[in-house]
């Protein structure tokens, strides 16, 4: 055997994984991470131009959901911002 199986996730990652960062994004953007999760985070991002990028849509499709109403939506952008979300959220 070699050390291949050593690599499994017991430690903390020093970076974490893009999908991590894309699970956490929305409670990034809310300030609601704990200040652990929030450096690890804050890390991340200072090396990963894919999460930056996330991030910046993400951050401005909530705006631009908070910026309108709901029912204002057409539905078709309704079912893909939903979609979105949910993806972000999961
Ligand atoms: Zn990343």
């Amino acid at each position: 055997m070699t050390s291949e199986s050593d690599k499994t996730d017991l430690a903390p990652h020093p970076r974490a994984p893009c999908s991590r960062v894309m699970a956490l994004l929305a409670d990034y953007l809310e300030e609601r991470l704990s200040p652990p999760q929030h450096r690890e985070l804050t890390r991340h991002l200072d090396n990963c131009q894919t999460c930056v990028a996330q991030l910046h849509t993400y951050r401005s499709t909530v705006s631009l959901l908070r910026s309108l109403r709901e029912e204002d939506l057409p539905p078709d952008l309704r079912r893909t911002l939903s979609v979105f979300l949910d993806q972000s959220e999961s």
